[in-house]
């Protein structure tokens, strides 16, 4: 007889699930083993490759672990706000709430058929309000506890999609999700305060069986380094303080460069004999993203303060100040030391604008024909009272030197920056917290959550930047809870990785509605024994 999979399939897949077979129960007294799958993003196209391709290969380990005798949980859900949702919807002029579901059902119809042994019972949404519910009181503890707070910044604005993009949403200066053009943007933005932790996210990995790329990956992005910060004096007397890995260095920093944004251009303003210039090029430099203006191999372009200069502190020479995008105001300090003879971006910088190059660390051929870069060791030269020391000991007497004469200080620094948690766009969580004139931001109180999102005629994002829930005035007025006076609810909303963040706790017990899961579930099926997801390891 022909195998007629019409026939067969839906019949035994319907068995499975009435019977609940691929149920995982919450049975402490057996032995768990918790497979996990990056839950997918229902989007309109339905399913491609990539998405059976990780559940076909770990359905089979979960199918082993059953028929060996484990309480196995292989759990999916849907990770459905953000904008791919709500650009379609704005296209074609349908709720984003609606398309969610439609997506939902054909991606799951077309998992079914695929009979994949996913326990269907614990299906999560993270547009759901129940589950949200919770997304929503993680952002309160964090904000109860000082780690989600609000910040006036520079952030990546995408022209098209009128809305703040992650670093990690921006390729080639471009929008990630439309392609579009991609300028920076100073806006009031709610950050969650992942610094507090960079430490823990580099130590913390020995403790985790993560492949050794996906370390060196993660060990590179925070990109924790020790050294000094140094306080250069302007010649109007302003401090200019800069962070270095090679205060061994500082007699061979020939000019400084500081960032287009860097505060203290304002307040030179009328010092400075070529303003408009420097103002062009801010404007220019206001259109790059970080990535495209930190690319090494990119020309490099920059102005000249005419009107300023900045005093080396270890030898009180005068030296010029560049103003130039591959500074950034957010890393560091916005500014920096230049020193071209071991630096090769200083150094193509140096030859354009035609500026001093000194060795300061012996074993280059010639620093004026080509930058010497291997001097993380070796020995100091042309350099005053730490001449003829190795690096190492030149940086610790250095540090010496800066602090005894409080020109500076030992200090560790990091590339991670704090996490821009806030979008001004219509389908996502809402952020609870209300805005009141005499206690400024407020959270609202568990019970009332959650804190639904409103139904709006126009979810289209809006020319100010605003989000449409602006638009929303019997929703923004609000009371205080902290003094009963007038309120004005947040109007942004979370990125789509909130409720991405966290989805793998809740399948451990997703109907709770007294705790995002109880601490039980919580211990009994941690950790996640198998995930297939992230990073593709070919
Ligand atoms: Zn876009
Ligand atoms: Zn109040």
């Amino acid at each position: 007889m022909k195998y007629n999979h019409k026939n067969v399939e839906p019949k035994w897949q319907k068995i499975w699930e009435d019977k609940g077979v691929f149920h995982a129960e919450n049975d402490t007294s057996k032995e768990k083993f918790y497979a996990l799958i990056e839950f997918p993003y229902p989007s309109g196209q339905g399913l491609h490759v990539g998405h059976p391709r990780p559940y076909t290969a770990l359905d089979t380990v979960a199918r082993k672990r059953r028929l060996q005798g484990y309480n196995v949980l292989y759990p999916i859900g849907w990770d459905a706000f953000g904008l791919p949702t709500e650009n379609y919807a704005i296209k074609n002029h349908i709720h984003p709430e609606i398309v969610t579901k439609q997506n939902i059902a054909r991606f799951k119809k077309q998992i079914q058929s695929l009979g994949i042994s996913f326990d269907w019972s614990r299906e999560v949404n993270t547009t759901d309000p129940e589950y949200y519910k919770w997304t929503q009181w993680i952002f309160l503890q964090l904000f109860k506890k000082g780690l989600a707070y609000k910040k006036e910044m520079n952030v990546n604005w995408c022209t098209s999609c009128k809305c703040v993009l992650a670093n990690e949403e921006v390729v080639n200066g471009n929008c990630e999700r439309c392609g579009s053009e991609v300028i920076r943007k100073v806006k009031s933005q709610w950050m969650l305060k992942i610094t507090e932790y960079a430490d823990r996210l580099i130590n913390d990995l020995d403790l985790v069986d993560y492949p050794a790329r996906v370390k060196a990956q993660q060990i590179n992005w925070i990109g924790r380094s020790t050294g000094a910060e140094v306080d250069f004096t302007a010649t109007t007397g302003d401090t200019l303080t800069v962070y270095t890995t090679r205060c061994d260095t500082l007699f061979g920093a020939t000019y400084m460069v500081i960032s287009p944004e860097h505060p203290l251009i304002e307040k030179w303003a009328d010092k400075l004999n070529n303003i408009d210039e420097i103002r062009a090029y801010q404007l220019e430099a206001s259109k790059k993203s970080d990535f495209e203006r930190t690319e090494v191999a990119k020309e490099k372009t920059g102005v000249r303060l005419d009107g300023v200069e900045a005093v080396n502190p270890v030898n009180n020479k005068k030296i010029p100040i560049f103003v130039s995008d591959y500074v950034l105001v957010s890393y560091g300090t916005g500014a920096i030391m230049a020193v071209p003879a071991h630096d090769t971006r200083d150094w193509e910088f140096a030859k354009k604008f035609d500026l001093p190059i000194i060795e300061v660390v012996k074993g280059g051929e010639n620093v004026q024909e080509e930058a010497f870069t291997d001097c993380a060791t070796g020995v100091l030269t042309n350099s005053g009272f730490i001449d003829g020391l190795s690096v190492e000991d030149a940086k610790e007497k250095m540090i010496k030197w800066l602090e005894e004469n409080k020109l500076g200080r030992a200090k560790v620094n990091y590339k991670l920056r704090d996490w821009v948690f806030s979008r001004q766009r219509y389908w996502g969580e809402p952020i609870p917290i209300v805005y009141c004139e005499k206690c400024g931001y407020v959270p609202i109180d568990e019970s009332e959550l959650p804190l639904k999102l409103p139904m709006v005629d126009s979810y289209e994002p809006t020319d100010t930047g605003e989000s449409p829930l602006a638009k929303m005035t019997d929703w923004i007025n609000t009371t205080c809870p902290c003094c009963g006076g007038k309120a004005l609810r947040e109007t942004d909303t979370m990125p789509q990785w909130a409720g991405s963040s966290w989805y793998f706790l809740r399948y451990m017990d997703p109907h709770n509605s007294e705790a995002l899961a109880s601490k039980e579930a919580l211990e009994y099926w941690s950790p996640v024994d198998w995930y297939n997801g992230g990073l593709v390891l070919t």
